[in-house]
């Protein structure tokens, strides 16, 4: 018979995860993997809010796919994909085509903006190394910007748009980045504002208990963020942005951290989606492409409950292991295990030394909860890639951009 062809694309927390696993797992000539990214690295997006307000080095967030995986077992392209075709069973890359017996989708999420007028055309979006390094470029150059033009006051201004987990891991580093900047530009702190509006009533995710968001928007106020809530954005234009309450904040720079869908390229290519994720079956599957496996941020699934589990890279993991396993079990033509997800809990980051979280249902918080943070960086780490990435990522890591 044929050697059966796997092609993964996205090399993130759940394409990453799946190809290793695989190599793992598979026997030699049992079939052909192969992994398509759009860059040579992976990267972690977790850590992204970091080197997006340029408290880290953006190089401790992203690996080789090279020192990952053997490319020997893995064949690796470095592509972007264009276009998915389930029904011929073929990826349509930029400058060539694959064709496949099962395919694994991977390609991460996109940012949210449900339509609102300007998010797209002047916001920036924590996403990839790509996009955090040009945010850290703009905040450091807002403030030579404003040294030169000193009645420009908006140059100062900083509006994150949405404080769920992600803007509020991202303002709590922008907090502890702004006061090295205003050392650096002998600018005065107090001229500067950072914004966070919601227009939800707290900040954090409304499952998260209250004690534990009041505690994490207190560490914020102490740091200087302001919080704006109950008020949705309603625009943005390149002056700032405009508020559900009628006013505008003038400002040059907003971040948007409103929410996440999956990758656009999957409703294209003809897949039911809500919020561009497809609502994939017991083992991971999309229903009307059973070729086809789905996970992180791009799959739906529901919780017993009836809700869907949070996107998250927690969940991509472990989606990462239930594919590949089935994967060899299709492969040497044995049922499929379903996928069972072991939520484990959530840590927050607040910033430098403080975090907030739940471990299932503990609550965590402060300096406790940040180095739990930091065990379940070097967790991943380990999984990946072992000691020598721990090593090399945590602790002879690459010193921030000052
Ligand atoms: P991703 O990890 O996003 O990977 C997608 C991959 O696909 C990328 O490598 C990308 O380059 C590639 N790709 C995309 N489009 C194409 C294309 N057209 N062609 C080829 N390749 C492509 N979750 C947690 O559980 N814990 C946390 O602490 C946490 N912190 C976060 C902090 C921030 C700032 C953000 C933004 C998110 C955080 N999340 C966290 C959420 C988590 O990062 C995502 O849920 C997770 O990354 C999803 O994994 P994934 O494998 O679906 O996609
Ligand atoms: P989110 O959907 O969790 O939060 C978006 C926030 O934006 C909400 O609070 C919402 O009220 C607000 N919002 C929406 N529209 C708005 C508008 N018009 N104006 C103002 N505010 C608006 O999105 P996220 O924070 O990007 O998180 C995405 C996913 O990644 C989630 O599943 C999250 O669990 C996961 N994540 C996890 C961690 C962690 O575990 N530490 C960190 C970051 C992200």
């Amino acid at each position: 018979a044929k050697t059966p062809r796997i092609v993964i694309l996205g090399a993130g927390y759940g394409g990453i995860v799946t190809s290793i696993r695989l190599q793992k797992k598979l026997r030699a000539g049992e079939a052909e993997v192969t992994l398509v990214n759009k860059h040579v690295y992976h990267y972690m997006t977790t850590h992204l809010h970091m080197p997006a307000a340029g408290t880290d080095h953006h190089d401790n967030a992203r690996v080789r796919i090279a020192d990952l995986i053997d490319e020997r077992k893995i064949h690796f392209i470095k592509s972007t994909v264009q276009r998915v075709d389930p029904v011929h069973k073929r990826v349509i890359l930029e400058d060539q085509t694959l064709e496949y017996d099962y395919l694994v989708i991977g390609l991460g999420s996109e940012a949210e903006t449900f339509g609102i007028p300007g998010l797209k055309e002047y916001a920036m979006s924590i996403k990839s190394i790509n996009s955090v390094r040009f945010i850290r470029q703009h905040v450091e150059y807002m403030f030579a910007k404003y040294k030169m033009e000193p009645q420009r006051k908006d140059y100062l201004t900083f509006v994150v748009g949405g404080a769920g987990f992600t803007g509020t891991e991202f303002v709590g580093e922008l907090a502890d980045r702004i006061p090295v900047l205003c050392r650096c530009y002998d600018v005065d702190p107090s001229l500067v504002r950072i914004i966070n509006v919601d227009a939800s009533p707290a900040a954090l995710p409304p499952d998260m208990p209250v004690d534990l968001v009041e505690y994490g928007m207190d560490v914020m106020r102490r740091k200087g963020v302001q919080y704006k809530l109950s008020t949705p954005i309603r625009e943005c234009t390149p002056e700032g942005v405009l508020l559900g309450d009628g006013h505008f904040i003038r400002a040059a720079t907003v971040i948007w951290s409103g929410g996440v869908r999956g990758n656009s390229l999957l409703e294209k290519a003809g897949f039911e989606v809500q919020r561009g994720r497809v609502r994939v079956d017991d083992c991971l599957r999309s229903p009307q492409f059973p070729h086809v496996f789905i996970i992180g941020d791009c799959s739906m699934v529901m919780s017993p409950e009836g809700t869907p589990y949070p996107a998250n890279a927690q969940i991509a993991v472990q989606q990462g292991y239930n594919v590949a396993r089935n994967l060899v079990c299709s492969v040497r033509m044995r049922p499929m295990q379903p996928f069972d997800y072991d939520y484990k809990g959530t840590v927050a980051s607040l910033g430098r030394g403080e975090a907030v979280g739940l471990l299932k249902v503990k609550k965590v918080k402060g300096r406790k909860a940040a180095l739990l943070k930091k065990l379940i960086d070097a967790r991943y780490l380990y999984l990946i890639g072992g000691i020598p990435l721990v090593w090399k990522k945590m602790i002879f890591k690459q010193g921030a951009i000052s």
